[in-house]
């Protein structure tokens, strides 16, 4: 059961979301180039454990390369493994990128679906990147949780989960449904610029006044 929100943790929640809102704007934009569904999918599929700038750099000549959905699933997939080969795992993202636009093609007329258990049950689509294509393409409010958001959710005292499908839960729980989306976006912003993992830098941030991780540490006079 999802644990109980005090009126205290809600107005703590609603400052960091006002002060994420002034900082870095309630804007929405992704941070993958995409023209369409279906390219901001593989491009997601692309970005497991790599970066948004370097899936950039390979996508900018693979969708030339392979200008439909149907130009994917015909692919050679030794030769795909080539054209993806520096955003790592390139053996399972081909593989997961040529059933995905085959399954897209036979079960989904071509289109990219906007359901969750749809999109969940193409190859390589996990939670996360179906919430980037619902948050994304279709609008429908989603909690992303990537990289980012694990860590810097977990120091703000958001969710005590590791496991990024429970993380998701306890922020849909926590966060009002118009930040669902906007959440993400920021916290990227955040995470790259104040809030890295390495080296956060507590003493600029400024949510430090409202942040569990950094309060606590001062307790102990770290
Ligand atoms: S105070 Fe430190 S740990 Fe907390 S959000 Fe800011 S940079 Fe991250």
């Amino acid at each position: 059961m999802a644990r109980r929100i005090t009126k205290q943790e809600r107005e703590r929640i609603q400052e960091i979301l006002d002060l994420l809102d002034e900082h870095y704007t309630r804007e929405y934009k992704c941070y993958l180039d995409h023209e369409n569904a279906w390219q901001l999918l593989i491009a997601t599929i692309l970005s497991a454990q790599c970066t948004d700038a370097r899936v950039n750099i390979v996508t900018k000549d693979l969708f030339k390369k392979y200008p439909s959905i149907e130009a994917f699933a015909n692919a050679d997939i030794k030769e795909l493994e080539q054209d993806i080969h520096s955003t790592g795992f390139y053996k399972n993202k081909a593989r997961n990128i040529i059933l995905c636009a085959r399954k897209l093609l036979l079960e989904f007329g071509g289109e990219v679906p906007s359901d969750i258990d749809a999109l969940t049950s193409l190859a390589g689509v996990g939670r996360k990147t179906a919430n980037v294509i619902r948050g994304n393409i279709f609008h429908e409010p989603s909690v992303v949780v990537d990289t980012h958001v694990k860590r810097v959710s977990q120091r703000l005292g958001l969710t005590k989960e590791t496991d990024p499908e429970k993380i998701e839960y306890d922020l849909m729980h926590a966060l009002p449904k118009d930040h669902w989306t906007l959440y993400n976006i920021q916290i990227i912003q955040h995470g790259r610029g104040l809030c890295e993992a390495r080296k956060p830098q507590c003493e600029a941030c400024f949510l430090n006044h409202v942040c569990k991780s950094y309060q606590k540490g001062k307790k102990r006079g770290n």
